[in-house]
């Protein structure tokens, strides 16, 4: 039996099915299977992180994941039994300043609940056997268990998602996982508890460094009475060592031993001193091993790499699933304009997949094997630097609000990619090339005003899947001034010749931006206005840059910002405009990978 699809993408893990939850929102056909029965039944990973939340809100599932999961506020740290940090993730400028904590197994139903709403489904017990790639076709060879049947796929393009022993990445000899596996094992338990100081820990991390050996405890979803908690408690066990040789082991699927609780006792009493707990409850205990590897490549002509089939590190940090919901993220909108013929240069937009994420998975690779380093550290020295460290890390602000940014995946941007402006356009004070867009408060929507039409950007953008949004900020200086409307017309013109774009028309003064009695309505571009000012941090204008630029401006004209947004919504292009010249020349960039009409 044949069946022809888009796209087959191999495992249901988080990062697989998020991947074809994608593919499907934006009209493709995706044969997604995994060898499992079905979803995981184990919590796993649980951390959230707010770009992630911010990822998953623009694809319409934040709301139901908050339903059901709770909100790490800040960290706490005790060294040697004293408290000697205490971070607040308020502190954070972005949307959702908090960790959010779900297991894995929650997560992974919604988004199949999400999946089956848009009449797409996983095949459950099917496993992949082999695959090639056949001209301008993958054709897959899998195996049905349920009857015993064998099936071939055909599709335009094979997503590996099929965690760090990937059949998709070891099938073909081009591909390695370098790196190695870190010999002492970590102890994981799920534990209920009560005791006196159950309070101070409640919505807090709390990372207890002690000369026996690290340990972690972080807030899970509590379904008991509110004089317990439920937590993961994370430990080491045995010093930092590596092994170089090539067999992968990372994960909770291969223990060398059965962890009792009597074992979790101990290490709880001990690490944690002076903290008055007792186990109420057990709900999983299990040994876990940690490899650090990246393939070389993510990409193989129609074969993509996603997830921890693409790499693996250690969960200090809990980065694992939320990095994989970015490739998919990145991967998704690219695989979609390809699909649909609306790429000038699909082999520069697909190529850009691994140009992209490499170095930020090669960074959150770095942060989270530092912070095992010296979670494992055992020696007098070591110590010695751990506690510098880990004190001025915590108490100097600017270094702690560094540390927190990189941990709650803030301060990600892009690097080089062939697919983003070079340096040096004329952009001043703009949201600058491969930076990301944050949310915005709400923007009213200019050709229905008196409907009421309000709308966060993320929200407005949400209907778009794969499209990129290109905003034209113009303003006046005062009332008396009217905005451009020449250099307007040429841009509304312009963007609409692109099929994967749509255009914004943001209209503002100077202080306040206002619904402006502009008569001009055209259903080619949206008209959004905020309805605050253009001073407050979350206004458009203010996260675009517009604001800065223009408090620092002496024309009556102003420029016009030209911001083109990805659907990944990462700055892709910012410049200001103010000739024909300027403005051929974003088109220009953009028709270096979007197809344009004639
Ligand atoms: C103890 C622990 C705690 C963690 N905590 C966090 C955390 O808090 N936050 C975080 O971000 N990350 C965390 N991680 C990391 C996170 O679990 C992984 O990064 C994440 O699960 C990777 O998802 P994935 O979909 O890429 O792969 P997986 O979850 O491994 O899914 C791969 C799927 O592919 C299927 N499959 C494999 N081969 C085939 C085949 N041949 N045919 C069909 N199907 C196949 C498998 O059955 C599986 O369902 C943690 C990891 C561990 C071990």
């Amino acid at each position: 039996m044949k069946q022809i699809v888009d796209v087959i993408v191999i495992g249901a893990g988080p990062v697989g099915l998020f991947c074809a939850y994608l593919l499907i929102k934006a009209g493709h056909s995706v044969y997604l299977l995994d060898k499992k029965e079905g979803p995981t039944e184990q919590s796993r990973a649980f951390n959230i992180t707010p770009r992630s939340l911010e990822i998953l809100q623009h694809h319409g599932l934040a709301y139901r994941i908050l339903q059901q999961a709770i909100s790490i506020r800040g960290a706490l740290l005790y060294v040697n039994g004293s408290i000697i940090g205490d971070v607040f993730f308020e502190e954070v400028d972005c949307v959702f300043p908090q960790l959010t904590s779900l297991g894995q197994s929650s997560v992974e139903r919604i988004i199949i609940e999400e999946i089956e709403k848009l009449q797409g489904k996983v095949a459950w017990q099917t496993e992949l056997i082999s695959y090639e790639q056949l001209g301008d076709q993958v054709v897959a060879q899998v195996k049905d268990h349920t009857n015993g049947e064998a099936k071939e796929i055909s599709a335009k393009y094979i997503v590996g998602a099929d965690g760090c022993h990937s059949k998709v990445r070891k099938q073909n000899p081009t591909w390695t996982y370098e790196g190695h596996s870190i010999k002492s094992q970590f102890a994981l338990a799920d534990l209920v508890l009560e005791g006196p100081d159950i309070a101070r820990i409640r919505n807090r991390q709390v990372v207890f460094y002690h000369s026996r050996g690290g340990c972690i405890l972080i807030p899970l979803p509590h379904h008991g009475t509110e004089d317990q908690i439920t937590l993961r408690m994370v430990a080491n066990v045995g010093s930092y060592e590596t092994d170089d040789g090539p067999r992968v082991t990372h994960g909770v699927d291969n223990p060398r031993e059965i962890l009792t609780l009597d074992k979790v006792k101990e290490l709880l009493d001990k690490r944690t001193e002076g903290l008055r707990v007792t186990i109420k409850k057990s709900l999983w205990l299990t040994y876990f091993n940690v490899n650090e590897r990246i393939a070389n490549g993510f990409r193989r002509d129609r074969a993509f790499l996603i997830g921890d089939a693409a790499h693996c590190h250690s969960p200090a940090g809990g980065q694992g699933m939320n990095i994989g919901f970015q490739d998919a993220e990145n991967l998704a909108w690219k695989l979609s304009l390809a699909l649909k013929g609306e790429s000038s240069d699909p082999e520069k937009l697909l190529d850009s997949f691994t140009i992209e994420r490499e170095p930020m998975v090669k960074s959150v690779m770095t942060t989270a094997g530092t912070l095992s380093r010296v979670l494992l550290a055992d020696t007098y020295v070591m110590g010695v630097i751990r506690y510098v460290a880990i004190s001025a890390a915590f108490n100097i602000p600017a270094i702690r609000r560094n540390m927190v940014n990189r941990l709650l995946q803030i301060d990600f941007k892009l690097g080089e990619s062939p697919i983003l402006a070079q340096p040096g356009t004329n952009q001043h004070t703009l949201l600058q090339h491969g930076q990301f867009l944050k949310d915005t408060r709400v923007l009213l929507n200019k050709d229905v005003a008196q409907k009421v039409d309000r709308k966060t950007i993320y929200q407005i953008m949400e209907s778009l899947n794969d499209k990129h949004m290109v905003f034209w900020v113009i303003t006046r200086q005062t009332w008396q001034h009217q905005p451009e409307t020449d250099l307007t017309n040429a841009f509304i013109d312009g963007i609409s010749s692109f099929k994967s774009c749509r255009g914004v028309v943001f209209q503002s003064i100077t202080q306040f931006a206002r619904y402006n009695d502009d008569k001009r309505s055209n259903n080619k571009v949206d008209h959004w206005i905020d309805t605050h000012t253009m001073s407050s941090t979350d206004s458009l204008s203010s996260r675009l840059g517009y604001t800065t630029y223009l408090a620092a401006s002496k024309s009556v004209t102003p420029a016009a910002a030209l911001v083109i947004l990805r659907p990944d919504r990462y700055v892709a292009y910012s410049s200001l405009v103010s000739t024909h010249v300027e403005l051929d020349q974003a088109f220009a960039f953009l028709n270096s990978y979007l197809l344009r009409n004639k």
